[in-house]
């Protein structure tokens, strides 16, 4: 097993403490309009898209199924991947976490003799902070997703898996681009066709003169060996195409078992991330073809908490999870809060899961209770992670790993008070205490109340009321 390894607070996330985060996510009312509107937009298209599907739920079970299967057997899988990898002319690396997954990236880049690399953007290298790591090495490594490079040039985080920088509108875009990109016109304006134009003109340069890139993968396919990443703006393809080295950190869950298996998955994936029938570019490599694209090709197959979270019977689901956001852009909690509240690199349900999962419920006690768990994100998973009962099972964890002393002794009063009739009857000569709790409790009661309203109490008990009549 390996530990997953946090990277937020010393890595510029803000920090675990999603109350903390939350509450002043809601007070910028900016924040709010713009996520409200992206999630919106996304969770529109995709309804129409599955409306339009008839085998949708099928298409769920296969695609759960199919990950089940992998999960079950992922040992065997990872072998027969590795073989077929390194049979194709791929080298296969192993990390156990974000350190040996940086450090391995990082020699293979050096190893090269170039001092700057290009990237498509990829969950896992955010995860294990990989940007941040090869610049302390003396690599710079340029972000060529359209939204990550606005990331990377406002030093921001990603506040969305599919979407990372749809907390910005693009008067903010604009300035962004003239502060931090040499080679954006001075005339800029914020319509959306010169941004874009400003942004291709700047990363066609990098595509056309960087000899290394690095990617993750959207699947890894065992029976053949080959990667795939799916992608709207066709950046990926020439970061996988043009250099000579490419270098893939792939979490071990993104196997499938074989190449038939992306029949499903490409059905799922684009309608339920992007709101699209199909992506764009779906680009697909095995190994290393002579005299055609990279000349050395790596794989670093990453761990980083993914065995904790396959030991975990109810919580191994997550790891179906094939990063869509569809759960993020149902979310009541996500959307008023945005990404950036989680304080790490998986927002939303997924988030609320996965990290715990990775890293120990302990390290992140409060993800588990960022949700109403409305099931919402269960309705729209095209993989059909059940994430409210690994709520509900990640919160008794989390309760166990850190007791509420006075919360229990609460809890259990209440139990003793509704265990007879006559104590119950007792119990509710109380009632009106609730407008005193109301109306400003002293801690530790206060901390109950801050986020929670208090209903009145009611003049007279149903007894009562039965009685009277
Ligand atoms: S949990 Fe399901 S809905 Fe959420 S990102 Fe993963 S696959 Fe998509």
């Amino acid at each position: 097993m390996s530990t997953g390894e946090l990277i937020w607070g010393d890595d510029g996330w803000p920090g675990p403490d999603f109350a903390e985060n939350a509450r002043r996510a809601v007070d910028d009312s900016q924040l709010r309009r713009n996520v409200r509107k992206a999630t919106a937009t996304i969770r529109e298209r995709r309804a129409g898209l599955v409306a339009e599907t008839p085998d949708w739920q099928r298409l769920r079970d296969a695609g759960a199924a199919i990950k089940d299967d992998v999960l079950d057997h992922l040992d065997a899988y990872l072998e027969q991947f590795e073989q077929a990898a390194t049979a194709r002319g791929a080298r296969v690396h192993w990390a156990r976490d974000a350190g040996e997954a940086t450090r391995t990236v990082t020699r293979l880049a050096r190893a090269t003799g170039h001092s700057e690399v290009i990237k498509v953007k990829s969950m896992a290298t955010q995860e294990i902070g990989l940007v941040k790591a090869l610049e302390n090495a003396g690599i710079a490594a340029h972000e060529t997703d359209l939204a990550e490079l606005i990331i990377q040039l406002s030093h921001d985080k990603p506040s969305h898996i599919v979407v990372p920088a749809l907390h910005r509108n693009r008067a903010e875009i604009r300035r962004i681009f003239l502060d931090g990109m040499d080679d954006a016109p001075r005339d800029l304006s914020d319509d959306p066709h010169a941004l874009a134009e400003a942004a291709r003109l700047h990363l066609r340069r990098l595509f056309l003169t960087t000899k290394v890139a690095v990617s993750g993968a959207n699947f890894a396919i065992a029976e053949t060996g080959g990667l795939l990443v799916a992608e709207s703006e066709g950046n990926g393809r020439m970061c996988l195409t043009l250099p000579e080295t490419l270098i893939s950190v792939v979490g071990i869950e993104k196997l499938i078992p074989t190449f038939r298996d992306l029949e499903v998955f490409l059905q799922l994936l684009p309608r339920s991330a992007t709101g699209e029938r199909m992506n764009p570019y779906n680009s697909v490599w095995t190994g290393v073809t002579p005299g055609d694209g990279p000349q050395e090709v790596h794989i670093v197959l990453l761990d980083n908490g993914r065995t904790n979270a396959l030991a975990d019977h109810t919580g191994r689901q997550a790891l179906r999870c094939i990063r869509c956001a569809a759960c993020l852009n149902v979310c009541p909690v996500y959307e008023r809060t945005g990404g950036h509240a989680y304080g790490a690199t998986y927002p939303g349900p997924i988030g609320a899961i996965l990290t715990p999962l990775m890293v120990g419920v302990e390290h992140a006690p409060e993800l588990p209770f960022a949700s109403s768990l409305c099931g919402a994100c269960y309705e729209v998973c095209p993989v059909k992670i059940d994430i409210p009962t690994v709520l509900v099972k990640l919160r008794a964890d989390a309760v166990k790993a850190k007791p509420h002393k006075a919360q229990d002794a609460a809890f259990a009063a209440a139990a003793q008070a509704m265990s007879g009739r006559r104590r119950w009857t007792a119990a509710l000569k109380l009632a009106p205490l609730m407008r005193f709790i109301r109306h400003g409790a002293p801690p530790p009661l206060s901390g109950w109340t801050r986020t929670r309203d208090l209903p009145d109490p009611p003049t007279q008990s149903f007894r009562e009321w039965w009685t009277n009549r």
